[in-house]
């Protein structure tokens, strides 16, 4: 294991033990008798993960004593992560005192996630494909009524990748958790304007767990694409170490800016492409390529020039902010989320004076900065298109209408400072986002 990766697990609050190699996955008992000592286990897994590793995880366990009871297998090839799920599986985790040992990806993970706090108790996991940044990360992600919801819960006290199988997923998969991966790049954007602005400052610690080691990691899409050890390995720490960032700083500050943004008003707004909800890191893969495309637009501008008083006299007070909400999201069931959201990130024309006047000041220092961390958006598309991940809204299902749309929409939900609110504050966006999609 690399050193950083090391470093990075000692900075995690949940998780105490990672395992990441190849043909590891017969050190699971070792692996889950460090942690629970005395425990026994029992293996949750779906029709495809025990095919993939899940019954070879049992037989080892079961070997070593470590389970007595029968694995909780959910009937079905690929369940959903919603909330019936979350419950089946808790009912049967309150009937014994054993751990969950999680066989699978995104979705098992989080079921278990939830379901193992709701049943008040630790869990383990054992991942099965390089798809999404959320096996480490506290909170699942769950549809509860209807809705996609975050919920909080503690990351998996042990994780074992066993990049052999890892590597032999479907290639989606992998080119979900790349774009997925490729998302830092842009949420690291984000975090280095709204520390210049000291909206929210960097921390240092959880800036160098996921950007340290990023470019090198996103290096060799074909490779990821075809499975290659060298390119699948550092893909599977990265999207690791996002969740020990997060776990660090008690926020998902250093793993998602604006681009995670689109793909959870698109989660909110109950989007479905052909009958599923696309996946996360294709949503992801998608807008990270739309806000680069944005934070082009604002490089080419001198914003060392910005017209400060211009941009006050635009700037609304919070009762018309209200109603223009309103109208925007009558017709949604998040309404409400968008008031507060807003309203916590929203100031007033004094202060926003004082952070353009920042803005200006720091400009030639902050873009700079902005060029160096960002990836240039043909590059971007250029790799996203290698690993096999789509480039192209429609692809997801989104028309370049909506996606145009959505740049207005999604900084609206959520209170984090991002580009979007740089765009907003400074009256470039409608120009902007003409520029792009004329
Ligand atoms: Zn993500």
């Amino acid at each position: 294991m690399k050193l950083n990766v090391k470093e990075a697990l000692d900075s995690a609050r949940d998780t105490r033990a990672l395992l990441i190699d190849r043909d590891i996955l017969e050190q699971v008992s070792g692996l889950f008798k460090a942690n629970f000592e005395g425990r026994k286990a029992v293996v949750v897994c779906d029709e495809t993960t025990w095919k993939v590793a899940g019954e070879k995880v049992y037989e080892c366990m079961k070997k070593e004593g470590m389970t007595e009871i029968e694995p909780f297998i959910y009937d079905e090839p690929k369940p959903y992560a919603e909330f019936g799920n979350v419950e089946k599986l808790e009912a049967s985790l309150k009937k014994h005192n054993a751990i969950p040992v999680v066989v699978g990806a995104g979705t098992l993970n989080d079921l278990t996630k939830l379901a193992a706090a709701r049943a008040d108790r630790p869990y383990m996991c054992v991942a099965t494909a390089a798809s999404m940044d959320g096996y480490t990360a506290f909170g699942a992600s769950i549809t509860f009524r209807g809705a996609k919801q975050t919920f909080s819960c503690p990351a998996p006290q042990a994780v074992l990748a066993d990049v052999e199988i890892i590597r032999q997923a479907p290639s989606l998969m992998t080119a979900s958790g790349y774009a997925d991966l490729f998302a830092k790049v842009t949420a690291g954007a984000d975090w280095i304007i709204s520390d210049a602005l000291e909206v929210e400052p960097i921390d240092p610690r959880a800036w160098s767990i996921v950007q340290d080691g990023l470019k090198e990691a996103l290096a060799d899409p074909e490779g990821a694409k075809n499975g290659e050890l060298t390119a699948i390995t550092p893909l599977v720490e990265g999207l690791i170490l996002g969740g020990f960032a997060m776990q660090w700083s008690q926020t998902s500050r250093p793993a998602s800016g604006a681009e995670h943004q689109f793909s959870h008003l698109w989660n909110m707004e109950h989007h479905t492409h052909e009958g599923e909800t696309p996946s996360h890191g294709f949503q992801v893969g998608i807008a990270t390529l739309a806000v680069t495309r944005l934070y082009e637009k604002m490089l080419q501008t001198p914003l060392d020039l910005l017209d400060v008083e211009a941009c006050c006299e635009q700037w609304d007070e919070w009762p018309v902010w209200e109603q223009k909400i309103k109208e925007k999201f009558q017709d949604t069931d998040f309404l409400e989320t968008a008031l507060t959201q807003t309203q916590n990130k929203y100031i007033g024309k004094d202060a926003l004076r004082e952070q353009l006047m920042t803005l200006k000041t720091t400009w030639p220092e902050l873009k700079e900065r902005l060029t160096e961390q960002l990836v240039p958006s043909e590059e971007v598309e250029k790799r996203l298109l290698a690993v096999g991940a789509p480039v192209e809204s429609e692809q997801i299902g989104i028309s370049r209408e909506r996606l145009k749309e959505s740049f207005y929409r999604a900084s609206y939900i959520r209170s984090r400072f991002t580009v979007l609110d740089i765009a907003l504050r400074t009256g470039n966006l409608d120009r902007w986002l003409n520029e792009i999609f004329e």
